[in-house]
């Protein structure tokens, strides 16, 4: 496969990426993932807007114009000639001598690829998936897309063991997000919710394409924290990200939610989201 490094397109066996780049060592480096249907970006224009965000949180300057970034992307899916699948990038402060100290004159590494991968109509979001709930074990700037995915890692790793497909995290009696995904639950007078925006949760870039979408229709949602309690009092539940799209929820932890398969809320909303991704839809 064709990778991009630093400016250029290698193959990902010929790329080489100094052991003291802060990425390795520290986890100083934040990436961004955009999801490809039938060879179009979904979401993108949100993604870049993030991953420009993400990077100016932590002091590290754009590697190039976040329309370069495009073209790459473009490139790199043409040069792979990805059907379906993401596209990844990293972006790390750079390469210095081992210390916390970043010196000021860094040059950031900048890689993408990208991962063939079949994201709709996947026996998940036909079926729906059991989540587990775990104590969220992450820092208190999780609004920045970074690397540091230990505490997710774990997370899904003992969800699995457990014979669970993923896992949202709770904090404070509240859910705050799944550790790949934006939470979500409909409640039995069928509102839609799910977290505001804020340093606890990243701002998800399929939940804000789901909600505009929603709002569109006339659906109604609210922007608020939901306990577990409520999560599995729930008529509905599901999660979203830009590689599982729309995806039930059908048990939490050991509690069945509705009838134990996925919704007509969300079945709604897996429909509209698809269409508007295969038509490009830009919210
Ligand atoms: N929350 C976390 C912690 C994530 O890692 C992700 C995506 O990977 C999301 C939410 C969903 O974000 P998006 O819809 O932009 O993929």
């Amino acid at each position: 496969r064709q990778i991009f490094l630093n400016g250029s397109y290698i193959n990902e066996s010929e790329a080489k990426i100094s052991v003291m780049d802060r990425g390795f060592l520290f986890g100083d480096a934040i990436y961004e993932v955009t999801a490809v249907l039938d060879g179009h970006l979904i979401d993108n224009d949100l993604h870049l807007a993030r991953f420009a965000r993400s990077l100016s949180e932590l002091g590290i300057s754009l590697p190039m114009a976040l329309e370069n970034v495009r073209e790459m992307q473009i490139e790199l899916i043409r040069r792979n000639q990805m059907r379906d699948g993401t596209v990844y990038l990293q972006v790390s402060r750079g390469v210095a001598e081992r210390n916390f100290h970043p010196a000021g004159d860094l040059v950031p590494t900048f890689v993408a690829f990208t991962q063939p991968a079949k994201l709709s109509g996947t026996p998940a979001q036909r079926e729906g998936i059991a989540v587990a709930l775990m104590h969220d074990p992450r820092w208190e700037r999780r609004d920045i897309k970074t690397v540091m995915l230990l505490g997710q890692v774990l997370a899904k790793m003992s969800a699995k063991s457990g014979g669970f497909n993923d896992v949202w995290l709770h904090q404070d009696g509240f859910i705050t997000e799944g550790a790949s995904s934006t939470a979500f639950i409909v409640t039995h007078d069928g509102r839609i919710v799910t977290r505001g925006n804020s340093q606890v949760t990243l701002p998800g870039c399929t939940r804000r394409a789901v909600l505009t979408l929603a709002e569109r229709r006339g659906l109604i949602f609210d922007e608020r924290p939901f306990t577990i309690a409520e999560a599995e009092g729930a008529a509905e539940a599901f999660l979203t990200s830009a590689s599982s799209f729309v995806t039930p929820v059908v048990r939490i932890g050991e509690t069945v939610i509705g009838q134990g398969e996925p919704g007509p809320v969300t079945r709604h909303l897996q429909e509209i989201y698809l269409e508007a991704a295969r038509a490009c839809e830009q919210v």
